[in-house]
């Protein structure tokens, strides 16, 4: 069973995907939680490329194409031998991240950022995706207040940036409601655990 966790900054998605792991396996489920590029030689290779910030004239559909090849190593390396030995498999980021930064907020458009990366990922569909619903501004303000978070691309991407992040995964919501569970992120952080848990759950039994 394979779930992702999706949401703009300041979520908290990264934190409660740990500590909903650690419920699942108190609770007996065999759970493998990763993030892209999941420690994979080759992703983790493609994925400097991209952060690389002396790489100023990396074009947009450039970075598209990496982020896809990444996510293709990483899912045939890690992600499928999991899935295949029954493995619930909790991955921070996937497609959507994609659709949303690239296809949508950086302008290339969802529909081509979703061709390149089904080529990508071919039918390795998430079977349910956790979508971390906050507002940016309340997000970033939260990272703002937490010194010790790795600051990542932020300083480069501005509040509008954001806003077309999170209006991109209120689209996505909409087209997938099926696999896209939305938790309000906006919430005390227990509770937003205890919402991510009950999802998790929920999704598995119906499985
Ligand atoms: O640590 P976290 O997963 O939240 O890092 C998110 C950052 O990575 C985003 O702000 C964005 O700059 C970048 N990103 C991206 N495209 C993706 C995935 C992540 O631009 N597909």
């Amino acid at each position: 069973y394979f779930v992702t966790f999706e949401g703009g900054e300041g979520a908290g998605k990264s934190s409660i995907l740990e500590a909903a792991a650690s419920m699942l396996s108190d609770k007996g489920y065999d759970v493998l939680t990763t993030r892209e590029p999941g420690g994979i030689e080759i992703a983790e290779k493609i994925r400097q490329v991209i952060l690389d910030k002396t790489h100023t004239s990396m074009d947009a559909r450039t970075e598209s194409l990496l982020y896809a090849a990444a996510r293709r190593q990483h899912l045939v390396e890690k992600i499928l031998p999991a899935l295949d030995k029954g493995k619930i498999v909790l991955c921070d980021r996937f497609i959507d991240s994609s659709l949303a930064y690239q296809g949508y907020a950086r302008g290339i458009g969802v529909d081509d950022v979703y061709r390149i990366n089904q080529f990508a990922i071919q039918d390795a569909f998430p079977d349910m995706t956790l979508f971390f619903d906050i507002k940016p501004g309340k997000g970033l303000a939260r990272i703002e207040a937490n010194e010790n978070r790795e600051r990542n691309r932020l300083d480069l991407e501005n509040i509008q940036f954001h806003e077309q992040v999170y209006e991109a995964y209120q689209w996505l919501v909409s087209q997938s409601p099926e696999r896209i569970r939305v938790i309000d992120a906006d919430q005390p952080y227990e509770q937003v655990k205890a919402d991510a848990v009950q999802e998790l759950l929920s999704g598995l039994h119906t499985n």
